[in-house]
This record gives structure tokens, C-alpha cells and sequence, in this order.
């Protein structure tokens, strides 16, 4: 604008010396040395109009590579957000259900109903702070060979003036840090079901559980307790709890972690209230309280045998003694006592 007004300013001068020279023309006594002044004026105005001209579509051409840039980066910089709104979600989804007692009926259906929301309102933000018009929305989120990590994908398409963008962002999602419903769904219906901050104490629920489901001694499992907060145990490979002398085992079980396997429910299965799914899923186990007793039998620990249709037994496992109690786990000796390289134990 400050441009366009110096070029009509210089048009009126133009006019004003355009009426001195025709005036200087018109004088019978002309003086030649104000014709030849007045003819290098106009060359010299001439000249700084066009060179002003250049100025200016220069200017606008890189006001244009500016205002490109400056679009992409802040699409960058909206793409970078996503999985952050994503995880926001997938924790207000999780929340929701540990509220609620209540499993989802489809998980992945009900975080693209939250997800999509939290875009539209983003999409508004990004329109009033920087007037780009986004639609996007939730299009995938796929399970990947890390059971504690999803694949989201999600549809962008924005427009700002003559330019436009279209992307499917990949982002991944994990779960760690996020509520373990399964124990609340499963246990819920049975008196004596507490949690903190990081654990399950079943008081009498567990128990209780395992008796209306047709388990023997199912009061070894009376005061037990198990992690609330998805933890990724290090101790890869699993072997590698025996060592020791079961003291891995009991750091372990101390963090509450949880263990990559193929029979225990991934997350988005378990805030539908499933132990075990088709995914690559994981598993963590329930603690009896510790006893003086040994050589017992019960249901075998881990979280997707207990909570199933199918609860077979496990034995006495004692990885730690202290003041003449054991900590112990039930494990199946063929599978994850190996698993966890408890065979001697
Ligand atoms: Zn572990
Ligand atoms: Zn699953």
C-alpha cells in the first residue's frame, strides 16, 4: 500500500514539471538551459518509476516465496501436534472407562469420535491464527510389532490463498503410563476392590472371582495385587528374571511391569474389556500375598489367564524370602515359567 501511494505522488509531480516544461516551451525567450534541465528531470523520473516498479515485483514475488514457507511451516508444525492430540485422547478415552466401570463396544470407534472432535476444534484454532482452512480426520490406527505402540494415521487437507496441502500423517501412539481397566471390569462386581496410585489390591474380589469361575484355591488369591499403570519391563529378554537368584524377578514384579505376549489383550482391546485378542498384545502378573506356606497350586498369574474362560493351574514359584515369608507368583511350568526363566525355581 505505502508503495502504491509513492508511485501516484510521483505521477502528480510528473504532471506539476509536465506544465512547467509546456509552459517554458511556450515563453518566445526560452532558455535552453531550463528545456535541457527540465528533459534530464523527466528522464530521471521515468527512470525511478521503472526501476520502483521492479522494487515492487520484487518485492511482492518474495513476500510470495515468504508467505509459502511460512504455510508450511506451520502445517509442519500441525502435523507435529497430532500425536500429541492423539495421546490426549487415547488417555480421555481410558479415563473414561476406569470412570465409568464400563468397557468400550468398539475402542478404535470411539477414539475417532474423540479424535475427530479435538481436530475440528484444532482446525478452527489454526483458521483464526493463521486463516488456513483445515479438515482432517482420523482415517486409521493400526496394532504394529510393538504391542505398547499404535500406528495412527490421519487425513489432512488445508488450504491458505492459491496454495494447498494433502497428507496422511503417520503418528505413533503408545500406552505406557495409561490405566490397566482390565482387573476393574473383571473384578467390579465383587466386594473388596481397591486401588492407588500404581496397584490393584482385590482384597477378597479376586478370590471371589476365581471361586464363581470353578477354581480350587482360590483363596491363595484372597489380599492380592497387580499393577494399575502400563509399564514396559526391561528386562528383555525374559529369560533373564530367573537371574540372580530371582532378584530380577522381583524388581519386576516390585515396578508392576508388563511383558510383550501373544495370548495377553493389546490396550485398545483391554478398555474393551478383553484379556486376550488376535493383536500382539501384553501381559503382567497378579501377586499372591506373600505366604509361609509353600508348595501350593492355584490359577496360573498372568493377567490373561486369570481373567479368561480358560483358567488353567499353575505352581509355586518363590523368587524372593525374607523374615520367613515368600514372595511367590503361580506359574505353568511349561510355559511361563520357561518364558520367564523361572525352570529352576
Ligand atoms: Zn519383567
Ligand atoms: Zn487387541
Amino acid at each position: 500500500m505505502r508503495f502504491k501511494r509513492k508511485i501516484n505522488k510521483n505521477n502528480e509531480d510528473k504532471d506539476n514539471k509536465k506544465n512547467s516544461i509546456k509552459s517554458a516551451f511556450a515563453d518566445e525567450d526560452g532558455n535552453f538551459s531550463i528545456i535541457t534541465s527540465s528533459l534530464l528531470l523527466i528522464g530521471f523520473l521515468l527512470l525511478s518509476i521503472i526501476v520502483l516498479n521492479i522494487a515492487i515485483e520484487e518485492r511482492n514475488e518474495s513476500h510470495e516465496i515468504i508467505s509459502s514457507n511460512n504455510y508450511q511451516y506451520v502445517m509442519n508444525d500441525y502435523i507435529r501436534n497430532l500425536p500429541i492430540l492423539e495421546r490426549e485422547s487415547l488417555e480421555e478415552l481410558s479415563e473414561e472407562v476406569m470412570k465409568n466401570k464400563r468397557p468400550c463396544l468398539d475402542s478404535k470407534g470411539d477414539l475417532k469420535k474423540i479424535i475427530d472432535e479435538k481436530l475440528s476444534d484444532f482446525n478452527q484454532q489454526y483458521y483464526d491464527n493463521y486463516n488456513i482452512q483445515i479438515n482432517s480426520s482420523l482415517i486409521a490406527i493400526e496394532n504394529t510389532s510393538n504391542p505398547f505402540s499404535y500406528k495412527f494415521k490421519t487425513y489432512i487437507r488445508s488450504v491458505k490463498g492459491d496454495y494447498s496441502f494433502e497428507n496422511i500423517a503417520s503418528s505413533d501412539v503408545d500406552c505406557i503410563g495409561l490405566k490397566d481397566p482390565v482387573p476393574l471390569l473383571y473384578c467390579k462386581g465383587y466386594h473388596g476392590l481397591s486401588l492407588n496410585d500404581t496397584d490393584y489390591n482385590y482384597g477378597d474380589s479376586l478370590s471371589e472371582f476365581l471361586r464363581s469361575n470353578g477354581v480350587e484355591n482360590y483363596s491363595f488369591y484372597v489380599n492380592a495385587s497387580s499393577p494399575l499403570i502400563i509399564r514396559k519391563c526391561p528386562y528383555d529378554p525374559y529369560k533373564h528374571h530367573g537371574d540372580d537368584n530371582g532378584k530380577v524377578m522381583k524388581n519386576c514384579r516390585d515396578n508392576g511391569y508388563y511383558h510383550e505376549s501373544r495370548d495377553g489383550a493389546c490396550y485398545l482391546c483391554r478398555l474393551e474389556g478383553k484379556s486376550g485378542c488376535e493383536h500382539y498384545g501384553f501381559e503382567t502378573f497378579i501377586n499372591p500375598q506373600k505366604t509361609n506356606e509353600t508348595g501350593r497350586v492355584s490359577a496360573c498369574g498372568s493377567d490373561h489367564v486369570i481373567f479368561s474362560d480358560d483358567i488353567y493351574p499353575g505352581v509355586e514359584v518363590i523368587y524372593n524370602s525374607e523374615n520367613g515369608l515368600n514372595e511367590i507368583l503361580y506359574l505353568d511350568p511349561h510355559g511361563h515359567k520357561v518364558k520367564y526363566g523361572m525352570s529352576g525355581f
